[in-house]
């Protein structure tokens, strides 16, 4: 009766139908003889997801956390040094999974708001002439700022310096939403996870490999026992997995799998951009409001986090939008909690969906005594997207 809640939460996203109904089926045998007809093109048409032709994908039952955790078992040893910052919740918890996993961390600390620091990467690699550090890791989107981060120019420091280290790419809130080129960039370890560009529930961790890393595997020597590789490529070489493989969810990959390489990923990386554009004309006219995110060098196409003007609880905001317009924004996490809600803008997603979020959080808003001219950023966004949105889309 009171129609449907909206979930603008940036990540568990909005399932198509279509591929909730592929996954509303009985379960099934996963060792039947044609499984294996299933899995063995689902592994090979990602790799076009993830823009790579050579090395490997790895679905695990898991999250994105979980196939961190398999990048860093699999090809790193005990005591190896790594190159991270941290500049958000999730670069945050990545450095402390490796340092918790025993890798020795060279840590670039960010204000958050920013991403990557590019100068400082390459500095430290210039200056690391026998190449101790084994690793780079770059949280492509970090999650709870709305900051995107530029993977190509980590690529172009390790290449000026002639660098051999591993580069790991968190995709988690990027990847099948946002421009990511695995081969073209370099990357070694890529992951995803089912719940956000990939529209499906949470439940896959998805792990892009190449080559020069599949090699470092073979000289790996951490504890690791679920996630190993070696376990896993035998078996995914028949077409099968070393463990009850989560089918429902894997069919549904299929439709999502298809209906992304169907748009196309640059299409797909458009509407994106497309979409965010608007979310942020909507923020320019929220008085008060501003993006956590720095400067458009920053700005995240799948995710926009905003503080709420000095003296406004964003918390409360977030619990009208809820409570009263049954719309779930995304909460400020850690340093950001009262201070900042996020919109998610990412997977299935269109502009008059969109046109709903920014109207809920307007209201929540303007409820919570912010001065704002109701409807003002609401009607920005209109004007983006009228002005931008083709006649014509792919269904996603
Ligand atoms: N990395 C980023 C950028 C994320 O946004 C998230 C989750 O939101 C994670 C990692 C952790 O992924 P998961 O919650 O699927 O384990």
């Amino acid at each position: 009766m009171n129609g449907n809640p909206h979930l603008f939460i940036p990540g568990p996203t909005n399932v198509p139908d279509v591929i909730r109904r592929a996954m509303n089926i009985p379960m099934e045998d996963m060792r039947a003889p044609d499984f294996a007809d299933f899995v063995t093109p689902l592994l090979s048409d990602l790799k076009q997801v993830f823009r790579q032709t050579g090395g490997r994908v790895f679905i695990y039952p898991t999250s994105g956390t979980g196939a961190w955790e398999a990048a860093i078992t699999n090809t790193l040893n005990t005591g190896d040094r790594v190159l991270m910052s941290r500049f958000g919740q999730f670069s945050m918890l990545w450095v402390d999974m490796a340092e918790r996993l025993g890798l020795e961390v060279d840590l670039c600390e960010v204000d958050w708001g920013k991403g990557v620091p590019l100068e400082d990467y390459a500095a430290r690699l210039a200056a690391d002439k026998d190449h101790k550090i084994k690793a780079v890791f770059a949280t492509q989107n970090e999650t709870a700022t709305g900051v995107t981060s530029d993977v190509a120019g980590i690529r172009a420091a390790l290449d000026a310096t002639g660098h051999p280290a591993l580069l790991f790419v968190d995709g988690v809130s990027s990847i099948a939403s946002i421009e990511f080129e695995m081969e073209k960039w370099g990357v070694d370890l890529a992951v995803a996870g089912s719940q956000k560009g990939f529209m499906l529930p949470a439940g896959l961790g998805i792990l892009a490999v190449s080559d020069k890393a599949l090699a470092a595997h073979e000289d790996a020597r951490m504890a690791r026992c679920y996630f190993s590789f070696s376990d896993m490529i035998k078996l995914n070489d028949t077409g099968y997995f070393p463990y009850t493989p989560a089918t429902q969810l894997l069919r549904g990959l299929r439709v999502s799998v298809d209906m992304l390489l169907e748009a196309g990923m640059e299409s797909v990386w458009e509407r994106h951009n497309r979409l965010a554009a608007g979310v942020r004309r909507a923020v320019e006219q929220w008085q008060g409001c501003r993006l956590v995110a720095h400067g458009p060098e920053w700005h995240s196409d799948t995710v926009s986090a905003i503080y709420t003007p000095e003296g406004v609880d964003a918390r409360h905001v977030i619990e009208t939008a809820y409570h009263k317009y049954q719309t779930s924004l995304g909460s400020g996490l850690a340093q950001l909690a009262g201070r900042a809600f996020r919109i998610g803008h990412l997977g299935s997603l269109n502009p008059v969906m969109l046109c709903g979020a920014l109207s809920a959080a307007e209201m929540a808003l303007v409820d919570a005594g912010v001065a704002i001219e109701p409807g003002a950023g609401v009607a920005a966004a209109q004007e983006h997207f009228r002005a931008t949105t083709p006649p014509v889309q792919k269904s996603i």
